[in-house]
């Protein structure tokens, strides 16, 4: 296992079997934990959003999600280091709930993609999914917000999933996880509609290359205005790595 430090926040890039380790004694914690799985954009999020910032600063578990990090992290480090793919972790961590009879939550993305995944991961998994909710609910939406804080709690899940947009994923967990009545928060960003069938994985030759991004915008290219802020998260990110290793405060 190897820790990054870029600021206050500590990247981790280990085995799956350190990770799931990690996670395991998280399921016998009193307070939920949080899980991180960090990519350029909800970086760059976090130089403008508060919670967003709050999050990775106290998140139990920050992963890194991303070809970009990882390639940041291995200049300033000059070790190989490899990311960690949001979309993989999750058949992983289902594995580990089915091990350990865990109940898990699903909430984000649209109805029909959520319970979508919530049935394939039922079948494939033959894990417990004892509820779901879309993500459609705004976060100036209190009493949404409520209803699937509510829904989560009477269930006292063990494992919640957040599938929601980068501006406001862990910026909603970590507003909540302190009312949640559950173990383990981690925020998957878009793989529920990866899961679902709603949109195709990169094949591997674009992961290798780091361009999951570009097969992403050729299924979806309203995401334009989205990708073209990773030129910008990027920089930001390899001064504040600069930054780090140079031991200078910010
Ligand atoms: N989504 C949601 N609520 C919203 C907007 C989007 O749950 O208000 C879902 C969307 O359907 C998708 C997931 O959030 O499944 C991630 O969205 P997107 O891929 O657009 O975000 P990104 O990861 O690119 O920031």
């Amino acid at each position: 296992m190897y820790v990054f430090r870029i600021g206050k926040i500590k990247v981790v890039f280990a085995k799956v079997e350190e990770i799931l380790k990690q996670i395991e004694s998280f399921l016998s914690k009193e307070k939920p934990c949080q899980i991180v799985t960090l990519n350029s954009l909800i970086y760059l999020q976090s130089k403008i959003d508060y919670l967003t910032k709050k999050a990775l600063e106290e998140a139990k578990l920050i992963l890194c999600d991303s070809f970009g990090i990882a390639l940041c992290c291995s200049i300033f480090s000059a070790k190989v280091l490899k990311h960690q793919p949001g979309i993989e972790l999750i058949d992983h961590i289902c594995c580990l709930a089915k091990e350990k009879n865990c109940k898990i939550y699903l909430f984000g993305a649209n109805e029909i993609v959520v319970s979508n995944v919530a049935e394939k991961l039922k079948k494939e998994f033959l894990i417990n999914v004892v509820g779901y909710h879309h993500g459609y609910i705004f976060l100036n939406n209190k009493d949404l917000s409520d209803k699937v804080e509510e829904e989560i709690n009477k269930r006292s899940v063990d494992i919640l999933f957040v599938a929601l947009p980068t501006e406001i994923q862990e910026h909603w967990i970590k507003k909540h996880i302190g009312k949640l009545n559950c173990k383990v928060v981690i925020g998957v960003g878009g793989s529920f509609d990866i899961i679902s069938g709603k949109l195709k994985r990169a094949p591997k030759l674009f992961r290798i290359l780091g361009l999951e991004w570009y097969y992403r915008l050729l299924q979806e290219p309203w995401r334009i205005k989205r990708i073209l802020r990773l030129p910008l998260a990027i920089t930001i990110l390899f001064f504040d790595c600069l930054y780090s290793k140079l031991g200078l405060k910010k």
